[in-house]
């Protein structure tokens, strides 16, 4: 079975290959959505998609709030309607009127099946894994070709405002101002992961178990480490060689008491 798929497995890739983040994003916040869009700052942390937005509690509306105030609102495709329209189609999520604490949801589980397609298309994940973690309405994509089709077309709609396209003001209004979401940021910066053919690991911590591509909490922000790193973080590396020394004091103590 494997063999076929791997066989049919389309070779993916992002053309015309790294985009840098914009500076800024529309960062509205789930409470203020009729409000005025407040900007921020595009410094996503690495791995955003398969970190920040996967180990979201969608269940706790606090953890959403809380999301949503530190990042903004994930719900908000302000793309032309044929584009988010087709983004909502591959996932079956509701139309724009929902209910913005919905809404959120279905567009972050969206972005956590597109990261998990790509991981599966990778080979960090495999077919049946997919399927079990699978959470769109949309039914898990049966075959690697088909999973290739729902990453292309969910992140084509997307990424819309990184490529070259006619912006139309009203009358007055100065073209090419239009900031993106947070969801096609989110987006960009997987398909730069893409781009760079980027590897993941599961963290060695045995209490973490993250998957991750870059370890983070290096001495200066910004500075990553990308190959031969067991642990998603200092930290964990940290966590695991104490657990690691205690364990080895504990089996010497033991051999030590125990009779020759
Ligand atoms: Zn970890």
């Amino acid at each position: 079975m494997s063999t076929e798929k791997s066989a049919r497995q389309p070779a993916i890739g992002i053309w015309p290959g790294l985009v840098p983040l914009p500076e800024s994003y529309v960062g509205r916040t789930i409470p203020h959505v009729e409000g005025t869009p407040a900007l921020r700052s595009c410094r996503l942390p690495e791995d955003f998609s398969v970190r920040e937005v996967m180990n979201l509690d969608l269940t706790s509306k606090s953890a959403v709030a809380e999301f949503a105030r530190q990042w903004g609102d994930l719900g908000v495709l302000n793309d032309p309607d044929n584009v988010a329209r087709a983004f909502e189609a591959v996932f079956w999520i509701d139309s724009l009127d929902s209910e913005p604490f919905r809404r959120f949801c279905q567009v972050a589980v969206a972005v956590r099946d597109l990261t998990r397609i790509w991981l599966a298309l990778r080979g960090s994940l495999s077919f049946d894994e997919l399927a079990a973690q699978w959470e769109s309405l949309a039914p898990a994509p049966a075959s690697a070709a088909e999973a290739g089709d729902k990453l292309a077309i969910g992140l084509n709609a997307v990424l819309h405002p990184f490529q070259v396209h006619v912006v139309l003001e009203p009358e007055g209004e100065r073209p090419g101002t239009e900031h993106p979401t947070l969801v096609s940021v989110v987006c960009l910066q997987l398909a730069n992961a893409i781009t760079e053919g980027a590897s993941y690991a599961r963290c060695a911590n045995e209490t973490c178990g993250q998957l991750f591509s870059r370890q983070r909490g290096r001495a200066k922000a910004g500075q990553y480490r990308t190959s031969g790193v067991a642990y998603c973080s200092r930290n964990c590396a940290l966590a695991q060689s104490q657990r690691d020394r205690r364990r080895r004091k504990r089996a010497e103590r033991a051999a030590k008491r125990a009779p020759q």
